[in-house]
C-alpha cells in the first residue's frame, strides 16, 4: 500500500532484509556477555543471558526474524508506550499531560529525586516509573485485574493477536520486591497525582509490566507506530494519528532513559526498552523492529539489542534523526 511511496524499497527487499538481520544477529551475539540480567525483580534473573532474537515487520506486513524472536518475555517498560497510547486514546491528551510532562530527565528510570526538587511537582515524562504509575492510575476499569485486561486487549490490537496475557510469576515477583516503586507511588499520592488506592495503582502497573510479548509482537506494533497508527497487517487504523506521533516523539527523547541521547546519536530512530530485555523501534513509513536480549547494560537497556539496532540502522539507512 505505502510501498510505492517508500524510497528505500531497493534496500528493503526480502533478500537484503534477511541477510542484514542475520549479520546483525551474528555480530551482536558476542555483546550478550557484556550485559547482565535484571535481578531486582527476582523472576527476571532466570532468563537466558545469551538469548538474542530480532524481528522486522515491513510497511506491508512482511515479517523477517532471526534467533529467539518467538521467545516470550515480560514487556516491562515497553508497556509504558502502550499504556500512554491507550490512555491518550481513551481519555485524550489533556487528561494525561496535565499530570505528566514531556521532558527527558537524564536520570535512571526509577529515580525519585525530581519529584521533590522540580517546581512542576509532576513526573517529567510517561516513560520513567513515576510518570508511568500516574498513567496506570488513569487506565479505565474497576479493579487492577480489570484495568490490566483492558490494557492487554489494547496491546493485542497493536501486536495483532487476541491472547495477550501476563506472566504471573513476574507479576508476583515484582509486587513482592517493589520498595522503590512503592516509595514513588506514595510520593505521587502526596502530590495528588494518584486518585485510586496506591496499592491498586501499583498492582495495575505491575500487571502491565508483566505482559508477555515476543520480538515479533514488538515488530508488528512498531510497524503500526511507523505507519502513524495504521496496522500493517489489516491496513486499518488501530491508533489515532496524534497518539502515534506523541509516543514516537517521546520514544526519541525518553525511550532509553538516561541512554536516550547516546542512542539518538548512534542509531537515530524512535525506540523503547524494558528490563525484560525487549526493545521496540519504529522507522517512519518503513518498518517496526522488535528485539529480545535480556542481558542489560548499565542503563537497563538490552546490550546486544542496542548493538544490533546500530547495525540495522547503518546497513539499512534507518536513521530518521
Ligand atoms: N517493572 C519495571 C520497574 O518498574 C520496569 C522498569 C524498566 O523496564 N525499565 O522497575
Amino acid at each position: 500500500m505505502l510501498a510505492s511511496m517508500n524510497p528505500f524499497q531497493h534496500i528493503d527487499t526480502p533478500e537484503n532484509l534477511t541477510q542484514v538481520l542475520a549479520l546483525a544477529h551474528a555480530e551482536s551475539m558476542p555483546v550478550c556477555t557484556s550485559g547482565s540480567l535484571a535481578t531486582y525483580i527476582p523472576a527476571l534473573s532466570s532468563a537466558n543471558p545469551n538469548a538474542l532474537g530480532l524481528a522486522l515487520c515491513t510497511d506491508e506486513g512482511q515479517i523477517f526474524q532471526t534467533g529467539q524472536a518467538d521467545c516470550r518475555f515480560s514487556m516491562q517498560s515497553i508497556s509504558k508506550v502502550f499504556a500512554l497510547a491507550y490512555v491518550m486514546a481513551e481519555l485524550g491528551e489533556e487528561a494525561v499531560f496535565s499530570r505528566v510532562g514531556k521532558e527527558p530527565t537524564g536520570d535512571p528510570f526509577n529515580s525519585i529525586i525530581r519529584l521533590e526538587t522540580s517546581a512542576r511537582r509532576k513526573p517529567f515524562n510517561p516513560f520513567i516509573n513515576a510518570g508511568a504509575i500516574v498513567i496506570s492510575d488513569l487506565m479505565p476499569g474497576t479493579t487492577p485485574a480489570d484495568k490490566a485486561a483492558g490494557f492487554q486487549r489494547f496491546v493485542g490490537s497493536l501486536v495483532g493477536r487476541t491472547d495477550v496475557e501476563q506472566d504471573d510469576s513476574v507479576y508476583v515477583s515484582e509486587k513482592a520486591s517493589a520498595a522503590r516503586n512503592r516509595a514513588i507511588a506514595w510520593f505521587l499520592k502526596e502530590l495528588g497525582l494518584i486518585s485510586g488506592e496506591v496499592e491498586d495503582t501499583l498492582d495495575t502497573y505491575f500487571r502491565q509490566c508483566a505482559t508477555l510479548v515476543d520480538a515479533l509482537d514488538l515488530a508488528r506494533a512498531g510497524a503500526c507506530l511507523a505507519l502513524d497508527g495504521v496496522h500493517p497487517l489489516s491496513g486499518k487504523r488501530a491508533l489515532p494519528e496524534n497518539c502515534a506521533h506523541t509516543v514516537k516523539s517521546l520514544m526519541v527523547t525518553c525511550g532509553l532513559y538516561d541512554g536516550s541521547g547516546e542512542f539518538a546519536v548512534s542509531v537515530g530512530i524512535p525506540a523503547k526498552s524494558g528490563v525484560g530485555g525487549g526493545i521496540m523501534a519504529a522507522v517512519r513509513d518503513r518498518m517496526g523492529i522488535g528485539v529480545y536480549g535480556p542481558a542489560l547494560d548499565g542503563h537497563g537497556n538490552s546490550a546486544a539489542g542496542l548493538w544490533a539496532l546500530g547495525i540495522l540502522s547503518r546497513q539499512l539507512d534507518l536513521r530518521v534523526l
